[in-house]
């Protein structure tokens, strides 16, 4: 994978450009996919954003997520606008894998794939150029860093301002978590200076919510949540019943997995969801828990050292039986 660097004097050559991020995606990988996106079409270049699934409603104020072309909902237009493709961004994920159904198209084209993307151990072989900085706080200052480093700065828009700092404030933990770094402050200081208005990004992505997310909520840490208390552990199981009796939609469980953690003592949390295909795993650890090791080894997944997740194929009951396994083969590192 040669630098990203070396992309900066091609810029100035209009492309047909195809930006992708992983599936179900989030503040930062649909924020820095719609960034990218305002900033290769002001630079001349045909973009078009394809997400491998759908996304939560509410990311759907972010300025060009009307253009956003959903894969398993349009399978037919995706292929071809790929097909056309000579540059494919691979925003917010390391592995190929995580953008699921999309995967095998991906591998198949001859086009030039380049990655941007913050988490371990990326797949760099499938990459023509990229950059993979683990230390950076999200995919959203990545793609600021591109944008700056290729001498644009001046093309930050109000659009992409407001894309590119929701994405920064959901991966920092709303600036809270240690990769909230001074680089990250002065983007932010940039990002003010051209105009945005952070408070209404703010409301967009935590005041948006219905009645039923908050009603679920309850209901979970009521009655879903077990604490080991032994193993500085908490465990939320939801089942499709859950899903269905509060109408829950893509996005509606995302932060759900953060509540344990404020917990006194409470080193890892986990919260695995019944989906149609699979038991999806979240992770999230305090302190020196490695998460993305855990769920490497365990389930089949990775992220970072404090948030990961992972998936199972086996019924709920049998994955909650195998993270309790898991749990105590870590005691280890669990226990004080
Ligand atoms: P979340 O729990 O919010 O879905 O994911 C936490 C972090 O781990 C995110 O950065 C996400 O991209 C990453 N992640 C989630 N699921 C997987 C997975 O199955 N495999 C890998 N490699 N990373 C994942
Ligand atoms: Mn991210």
């Amino acid at each position: 994978m040669l630098p990203i660097q070396e992309l900066y004097p091609l810029l100035s050559t209009p492309r047909t450009v195809v930006i992708t991020m992983h599936q179900k995606p989030d503040a930062d990988a649909m924020g820095s996919a719609l960034g990218l996106y305002h900033f290769l079409k002001q630079l001349g270049h045909k973009v078009t954003v394809i997400s491998p699934t759908n996304w939560a409603r509410w990311l759907n104020w972010m300025p060009g997520c009307d253009t956003v072309v959903d894969f398993e909902l349009n399978r037919e237009k995706a292929d071809g606008i790929m097909d056309q493709a000579e540059w494919f961004f691979c925003l917010d994920f390391n592995v190929l894998q995580r953008t699921k159904n999309m995967a095998p198209k991906i591998r198949s084209l001859s086009c030039t794939r380049i990655l941007i993307d913050h988490h371990q151990q990326p797949e760099v072989a499938s990459f023509a150029y990229g950059v993979s900085e683990t230390s950076k706080s999200s995919t959203c200052e990545m793609v600021y860093d591109f944008i700056t480093g290729s001498g644009h700065g001046d093309k930050i828009n109000i659009a992409m301002a407001e894309c590119l700092y929701a994405g920064v404030m959901a991966d920092t933990g709303s600036f809270r978590f240690p990769a909230a770094s001074a680089a990250v402050h002065a983007m932010v200081s940039d990002l003010k200076a051209r105009g945005l208005d952070h408070t209404q990004v703010h409301e967009n992505i935590y005041d948006n919510f219905l009645e039923n997310r908050l009603r679920f909520i309850g209901h979970v840490l009521l009655h879903r949540m077990e604490i080991y208390y032994e193993y500085n552990t908490a465990l939320i199981a939801i089942s499709k019943k859950d899903l269905l009796r509060f109408e829950i939609k893509t996005g509606d469980s995302d932060g759900l997995v953060n509540y344990p953690l404020s917990i006194q003592g409470i080193k890892l949390a986990a919260l695995v969801i019944d989906r149609d295909e699979e038991r999806k795993w979240s992770f999230r650890s305090k302190g020196d828990f490695d998460v993305n090791t855990f769920a490497r080894k365990y389930f089949e997944g990775g992220g970072h050292f404090n948030a990961a997740g992972g998936r199972s194929s086996a019924s709920l009951d049998q994955t909650v039986q195998d993270f309790l396994e898991a749990m105590k083969q870590s005691a280890l590192e669990l226990q004080d």
